[in-house]
């Protein structure tokens, strides 16, 4: 190790990692200390069952990754990166047999949905075909382009994408396409009733269809392991097993890029932090916990519609009332009987990931922040709801809490996988009000983590932007 750097990134999460790729990749010297004995943060897999099954331990599916501006310009597929596209992207069922199948083809999404065709088609199709211009806009910090064209594409989605999903679905006639929406739009982990939320339902479908939900051949570690081969590859280092308490700990730097949330920075760096700044760090709000099972199977869920075996994700948790009523009980700090449970079939699509005829499932639902329930039971029960002699097929199951996520990643504060709430003013100023939302009042300090813009997911932007931010500001 060195005795000084132009940067030294805290935390190797996809953000900690992007942020250190692009300083590397100016020519800098860069190191990134990672608490854990491996790098990846969010991107990990592990056998958490049985020998021979691959569990990705948090994020799963990677629409995101896909569509990311930064990872396109990376070659991670020569440090082993491998996406696989499920047939379908999106299934999701409801009581009475029916299913909505949400592959790459639009039209035909749209007319599984009956009378509702013309309104789906509606509301995605421009975002679809919008997709590869919009999405460079939409993953960086709010801003008006200036460019007329850019800006009235980003307009024609932020009307829409600002609304509740409650009021965007008012549209639809059938409980089918409300339904897919809804469970679209629960991963923003609000009231659906709540602004914005119409974002996150426009956004994963129309993702679906313009991109696909691909997951990692191998893994989800493949991500953060690809990232760190890069790295690697551009001359940066890495220290895993340091984790970082105070920033006096750090070895001398001219920028230091911390991939963590706001209560993290502040205990690390708070006398660092000016006064109105720091207030707000204090008051940054998190968002609700999630409870994630993983399990290994004998054989694939038997779903009660077998088309469902072709959907990498499936959406379990029933009709747009059911869900909304959830989610809302949940931001109320209440306990679902029936949650809103979000499950990725990865094995069915990569072989890699479990023994020959074996499957893995990963399933996770929404909890209050914190909450020490354990939802084993309820999970289970929406499945088997949906895929009777569900519980036949299981070999072994393993549980994470919102204080195993925690443990697993300081950054899931409370079991929060979004690094802080997303509603309307956090989600466009994260972690505070700022013209450059990454940089600190410290002029050496900066923050890269999700808790910045874009947010939450697998993309990288944070860092990227934040590294970008530091090598104009302080490492010209
Ligand atoms: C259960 C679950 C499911 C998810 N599903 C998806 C999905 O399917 N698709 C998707 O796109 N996203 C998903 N996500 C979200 C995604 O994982 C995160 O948004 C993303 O990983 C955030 O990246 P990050 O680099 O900001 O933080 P993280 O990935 O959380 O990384 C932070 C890193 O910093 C390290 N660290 C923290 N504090 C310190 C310290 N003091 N010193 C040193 N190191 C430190 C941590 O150990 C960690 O490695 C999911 C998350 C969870 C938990």
């Amino acid at each position: 190790m060195a005795e000084r750097y132009d940067a030294v990134v805290v935390g190797g999460g996809p953000n900690g990692l992007s942020a250190a790729v692009t300083i590397a990749r100016a020519g800098r010297s860069v190191l990134l200390l990672e608490a854990e004995p491996v790098v990846g943060g969010g991107t990990r897999s592990e056998e958490l069952t049985l020998p021979g099954f691959v569990h990705d331990v948090c994020s799963a599916v990677h629409p995101l990754g896909v569509s990311s501006p930064f990872f396109a310009t990376l070659p991670l597929a020569r440090h082993g990166l491998r996406w696989i596209q499920p047939p379908i992207a999106l299934g999701h069922p409801l009581d009475d047999g029916s299913v909505v199948l949400v592959g790459r083809d639009v039209d035909a999404t749209a007319a599984s949905l009956g009378p509702d065709a013309a309104a789906y088609r509606g509301l995605v199709g421009p975002l679809v075909r919008d997709w590869s211009a919009v999405i460079p806009d939409v993953l960086a910090p709010f801003h008006v382009p200036a460019d007329p064209e850019r800006l009235a594409r980003l307009a024609r989605f932020g009307t829409r994408a600002i609304r509740p999903a409650q009021w965007l679905v008012r549209r639809f006639r059938r409980p089918q396409a409300r339904a897919v929406f809804a469970g679209c739009a629960a991963h923003s982990m609000l009231r659906l009733g709540a602004p914005v939320t119409g974002a996150y339902g426009l956004l994963f479908l129309a993702s679906a269809h313009a991109v696909g939900w691909p997951v990692a051949e191998g893994g989800s570690g493949r991500i953060g392991g690809a990232l760190a081969g890069e790295l690697a590859a551009l001359g940066g280092e890495i220290a895993t097993g340091r984790r970082v308490e105070t920033i006096d700990a750090l070895p001398a730097h001219h920028a230091a890029l911390f991939d963590v949330t706001p209560r993290q920075l502040l205990r690390i760096a708070g006398p660092r932090l000016a006064g109105r700044y720091r207030s707000r760090l204090e008051r940054y709000r998190y968002g609700s916990g999630s409870f994630k099972l993983d399990l290994a199977l004998d054989g694939p869920v038997p779903w009660r519609n077998p088309e469902l075996v072709g959907a990498g994700t499936v959406h379990v948790g029933g009709t747009f009332e059911e869900i909304a009523g959830t989610e809302a009980l949940v931001r109320r700090g209440r306990i679902p009987a029936r949650p809103f449970v979000l499950v990725s079939q990865q094995s069915l699509f990569d072989p890699t990931r479990a023994p020959a005829g074996k499957q893995t499932l990963w399933a996770y639902c929404h909890v209050p922040n914190d909450c020490a329930a354990d939802m084993t039971e309820p999970i289970l029960r929406q499945i088997e709801r949906f895929a009777p002699g569900f519980r036949d097929r299981i070999l072994a199951i393993h549980r994470m809490s919102p204080a195993d996520l925690e443990a697993h990643d300081a950054n899931l504060v409370g079991g929060d996988i979004g690094a802080g709430l997303q509603d309307l003013s956090q989600l466009f100023m994260r972690p505070a009000p700022r013209i450059d939302p990454y940089s600190t009042p410290d002029p050496g300090i900066w923050i890269c983590s999700a808790s910045t813009p874009p947010g939450p997911g697998v993309h990288g932007m944070s860092g990227h932007l934040a590294a970008a931010s530091a090598l104009r500001h302080r490492l010209r």
